[in-house]
Protein backbone atom coordinates (compact mmCIF):
# COMPACT_ATOMS: atom_id res chain seq x y z
CA UNK A 1 0.00 0.00 0.00
CA UNK A 2 1.04 3.32 -0.98
CA UNK A 3 0.86 6.77 1.14
CA UNK A 4 -1.49 7.86 -1.55
CA UNK A 5 -3.44 4.49 -1.75
CA UNK A 6 -7.61 5.69 -2.47
CA UNK A 7 -9.27 4.82 1.03
CA UNK A 8 -12.67 2.96 0.30
CA UNK A 9 -15.02 1.85 2.98
CA UNK A 10 -17.23 -1.34 2.05
CA UNK A 11 -20.28 -1.47 4.30
CA UNK A 12 -21.55 -4.96 3.48
CA UNK A 13 -22.96 -7.26 6.19
CA UNK A 14 -21.71 -10.10 3.91
CA UNK A 15 -18.43 -11.08 5.70
CA UNK A 16 -17.84 -13.36 2.50
CA UNK A 17 -18.57 -10.92 -0.15
CA UNK A 18 -17.07 -8.12 2.45
CA UNK A 19 -13.72 -10.38 2.05
CA UNK A 20 -13.57 -10.93 -1.61
CA UNK A 21 -13.77 -6.84 -1.82
CA UNK A 22 -11.17 -6.36 0.91
CA UNK A 23 -9.04 -9.07 -0.80
CA UNK A 24 -9.13 -7.17 -4.41
CA UNK A 25 -9.19 -3.91 -3.43
CA UNK A 26 -5.91 -4.14 -2.12
CA UNK A 27 -4.76 -5.82 -4.53
CA UNK A 28 -5.59 -3.34 -7.01
CA UNK A 29 -3.73 -0.47 -4.66
CA UNK A 30 -6.60 0.80 -2.71
CA UNK A 31 -6.57 1.00 1.38
CA UNK A 32 -10.09 -0.77 1.97
CA UNK A 33 -11.79 -0.51 5.63
CA UNK A 34 -14.90 -3.14 5.95
CA UNK A 35 -17.78 -1.91 8.44
CA UNK A 36 -20.88 -4.26 8.39
CA UNK A 37 -23.64 -2.12 10.30
CA UNK A 38 -25.43 1.20 8.73
CA UNK A 39 -25.17 3.24 11.80
CA UNK A 40 -21.71 2.56 12.44
CA UNK A 41 -20.73 3.47 8.66
CA UNK A 42 -22.21 6.67 8.99
CA UNK A 43 -21.05 7.99 12.04
CA UNK A 44 -17.53 6.45 10.72
CA UNK A 45 -17.95 8.52 7.01
CA UNK A 46 -18.67 11.60 9.50
CA UNK A 47 -15.45 11.17 11.19
CA UNK A 48 -13.32 10.33 8.68
CA UNK A 49 -14.70 10.30 5.21
CA UNK A 50 -13.36 7.80 2.86
CA UNK A 51 -12.70 8.74 -0.75
CA UNK A 52 -15.56 6.33 -1.86
CA UNK A 53 -17.70 4.20 -0.17
CA UNK A 54 -19.13 1.25 -1.78
CA UNK A 55 -22.47 0.66 -0.18
CA UNK A 56 -24.37 -2.80 0.30
CA UNK A 57 -28.25 -1.38 -0.65
CA UNK A 58 -29.53 -4.45 2.40
CA UNK A 59 -27.91 -3.79 5.72
CA UNK A 60 -28.52 -3.99 9.61
CA UNK A 61 -28.82 -1.12 11.38
CA UNK A 62 -29.54 1.39 8.42
CA UNK A 63 -30.20 0.36 5.03
CA UNK A 64 -27.97 1.32 2.19
CA UNK A 65 -30.64 3.95 0.59
CA UNK A 66 -31.30 6.22 3.87
CA UNK A 67 -27.31 5.70 4.69
CA UNK A 68 -26.54 7.22 1.44
CA UNK A 69 -29.12 10.48 1.40
CA UNK A 70 -28.02 11.04 5.28
CA UNK A 71 -24.32 11.14 3.79
CA UNK A 72 -25.47 13.49 1.23
CA UNK A 73 -27.13 15.78 3.69
CA UNK A 74 -23.30 16.50 4.64
CA UNK A 75 -20.91 15.23 2.16
CA UNK A 76 -20.06 14.69 -1.61
CA UNK A 77 -18.19 11.03 -0.95
CA UNK A 78 -18.49 9.38 -4.08
CA UNK A 79 -20.47 6.26 -3.26
CA UNK A 80 -21.35 3.34 -5.35
CA UNK A 81 -24.11 1.38 -4.36
CA UNK A 82 -24.13 -2.37 -4.62
CA UNK A 83 -27.36 -4.11 -5.09
CA UNK A 84 -28.97 -7.21 -6.36
CA UNK A 85 -32.55 -5.47 -7.38
CA UNK A 86 -32.43 -3.65 -10.88
CA UNK A 87 -35.33 -1.70 -10.36
CA UNK A 88 -33.95 0.24 -7.22
CA UNK A 89 -31.70 1.88 -9.88
CA UNK A 90 -33.54 5.20 -10.44
CA UNK A 91 -34.38 5.47 -6.57
CA UNK A 92 -30.54 5.18 -6.04
CA UNK A 93 -29.26 7.18 -8.71
CA UNK A 94 -32.20 9.58 -7.88
CA UNK A 95 -31.96 12.83 -5.72
CA UNK A 96 -33.64 10.95 -3.28
CA UNK A 97 -30.28 9.08 -2.35
CA UNK A 98 -28.01 11.04 -4.33
CA UNK A 99 -25.49 7.41 -5.03
CA UNK A 100 -22.71 8.48 -7.87
CA UNK A 101 -22.92 4.80 -9.82
CA UNK A 102 -24.35 1.20 -8.81
CA UNK A 103 -23.37 -2.79 -9.25
CA UNK A 104 -25.59 -5.70 -9.19
CA UNK A 105 -25.14 -8.42 -7.14
CA UNK A 106 -23.77 -10.86 -8.30
CA UNK A 107 -20.76 -9.27 -9.41
CA UNK A 108 -17.14 -9.69 -10.34
CA UNK A 109 -14.65 -8.36 -8.48
CA UNK A 110 -12.72 -7.13 -11.06
CA UNK A 111 -15.75 -5.12 -12.37
CA UNK A 112 -15.91 -3.65 -9.25
CA UNK A 113 -12.55 -2.73 -9.09
CA UNK A 114 -12.83 -1.18 -12.11
CA UNK A 115 -15.93 0.92 -11.08
CA UNK A 116 -14.15 1.96 -8.59
CA UNK A 117 -11.33 3.51 -10.73
CA UNK A 118 -13.83 4.99 -13.09
CA UNK A 119 -15.85 6.58 -10.30
CA UNK A 120 -13.03 8.09 -8.63
CA UNK A 121 -11.15 9.15 -11.78
CA UNK A 122 -14.50 11.12 -12.41
CA UNK A 123 -14.40 12.82 -9.43
CA UNK A 124 -11.17 14.33 -9.95
CA UNK A 125 -11.21 17.51 -11.30
CA UNK A 126 -12.35 17.27 -14.68
CA UNK A 127 -10.55 18.40 -17.65
CA UNK A 128 -13.96 20.86 -18.63
CA UNK A 129 -13.65 22.52 -14.93
CA UNK A 130 -10.28 23.50 -15.71
CA UNK A 131 -11.11 24.89 -18.93
CA UNK A 132 -14.41 26.44 -18.27
CA UNK A 133 -14.52 27.95 -21.16
CA UNK A 134 -15.25 24.97 -23.53
CA UNK A 135 -19.21 24.25 -22.26
CA UNK A 136 -20.79 27.77 -21.21
CA UNK A 137 -24.73 27.29 -19.43
CA UNK A 138 -26.16 30.98 -20.30
CA UNK A 139 -29.36 29.96 -17.51
CA UNK A 140 -31.36 33.09 -18.15
CA UNK A 141 -30.95 33.27 -22.04
CA UNK A 142 -30.89 28.97 -22.16
CA UNK A 143 -28.39 28.90 -24.41
CA UNK A 144 -25.18 26.02 -24.55
CA UNK A 145 -22.08 26.73 -25.85
CA UNK A 146 -18.84 24.55 -26.35
CA UNK A 147 -15.82 25.90 -27.39
CA UNK A 148 -17.43 29.59 -27.72
CA UNK A 149 -19.99 28.00 -30.26
CA UNK A 150 -23.51 28.67 -29.91
CA UNK A 151 -26.14 25.43 -29.69
CA UNK A 152 -29.27 25.32 -32.13
CA UNK A 153 -31.32 23.63 -28.98
CA UNK A 154 -35.09 23.43 -28.67
CA UNK A 155 -36.12 24.44 -25.21
CA UNK A 156 -36.08 20.58 -24.55
CA UNK A 157 -33.04 19.66 -25.91
CA UNK A 158 -31.82 22.69 -23.63
CA UNK A 159 -33.16 21.12 -20.57
CA UNK A 160 -31.80 17.39 -21.04
CA UNK A 161 -28.34 19.12 -22.52
CA UNK A 162 -27.83 21.19 -19.44
CA UNK A 163 -28.79 18.54 -17.07
CA UNK A 164 -26.18 16.08 -18.45
CA UNK A 165 -23.72 18.93 -18.68
CA UNK A 166 -23.91 20.36 -15.66
CA UNK A 167 -23.23 17.21 -13.48
CA UNK A 168 -20.30 15.70 -15.81
CA UNK A 169 -19.59 12.25 -14.99
CA UNK A 170 -22.73 11.83 -13.59
CA UNK A 171 -25.03 8.48 -14.74
CA UNK A 172 -28.74 9.98 -15.22
CA UNK A 173 -31.86 7.28 -15.82
CA UNK A 174 -33.83 8.03 -18.93
CA UNK A 175 -36.78 8.29 -16.24
CA UNK A 176 -34.57 11.24 -14.66
CA UNK A 177 -34.07 13.30 -17.50
CA UNK A 178 -37.76 12.55 -18.30
CA UNK A 179 -39.37 13.99 -15.17
CA UNK A 180 -37.13 16.89 -16.29
CA UNK A 181 -38.11 17.64 -20.03
CA UNK A 182 -41.47 16.79 -19.36
CA UNK A 183 -42.38 17.64 -16.49
CA UNK A 184 -46.14 18.51 -16.45
CA UNK A 185 -46.25 15.40 -18.72
CA UNK A 186 -46.72 11.84 -17.27
CA UNK A 187 -47.66 9.84 -20.59
CA UNK A 188 -44.48 10.31 -22.95
CA UNK A 189 -42.76 7.21 -23.16
CA UNK A 190 -38.94 7.25 -21.60
CA UNK A 191 -38.05 6.53 -25.38
CA UNK A 192 -38.01 10.00 -26.65
CA UNK A 193 -35.09 10.73 -24.14
CA UNK A 194 -33.28 9.04 -26.86
CA UNK A 195 -34.58 10.71 -29.95
CA UNK A 196 -33.51 13.56 -27.78
CA UNK A 197 -30.08 13.12 -27.07
CA UNK A 198 -29.83 11.71 -30.74
CA UNK A 199 -30.11 15.56 -31.91
CA UNK A 200 -28.37 16.95 -29.58
CA UNK A 201 -25.69 14.26 -30.49
CA UNK A 202 -26.01 15.53 -34.36
CA UNK A 203 -26.51 19.24 -32.68
CA UNK A 204 -23.13 19.18 -31.33
CA UNK A 205 -21.31 16.49 -34.02
CA UNK A 206 -22.10 19.72 -36.40
CA UNK A 207 -20.18 22.22 -34.37
CA UNK A 208 -17.50 19.58 -32.21
CA UNK A 209 -17.04 16.81 -34.84
CA UNK A 210 -14.30 15.22 -32.43
CA UNK A 211 -16.14 15.42 -29.49
CA UNK A 212 -17.91 12.63 -28.29
CA UNK A 213 -19.15 14.07 -24.62
CA UNK A 214 -22.88 12.17 -24.62
CA UNK A 215 -22.42 8.27 -23.55
CA UNK A 216 -24.87 5.91 -23.44
CA UNK A 217 -24.80 3.52 -20.58
CA UNK A 218 -27.01 0.08 -22.47
CA UNK A 219 -30.26 -0.26 -20.71
CA UNK A 220 -29.89 2.37 -18.42
CA UNK A 221 -29.71 6.05 -19.55
CA UNK A 222 -26.97 8.91 -20.46
CA UNK A 223 -23.61 10.49 -18.96
CA UNK A 224 -21.63 13.70 -20.12
CA UNK A 225 -17.94 13.05 -20.02
CA UNK A 226 -15.46 14.99 -21.78
CA1 LIG B 1 -26.61 -7.15 2.57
Amino acid sequence: MTPSAKSILIVEDEPTIAQILLDYLKKAGFAPAHLEDGREALETIRRQPPDLVLLDLMLPGMDGLSLCSQVRSFSNVPIIMVTARVEEIDRLLGLEAGADDYICKPFSPREVVARVTAVLRRMAPAPFLLQPSLVEIDLEGQRISFGGKRLDLTPTEYRVLSLLAARPGRLFSRAQILDLAYPEDEDVSDRIVDSHIKNIRKKLAAILPEADVIHSVYGIGYRFEV
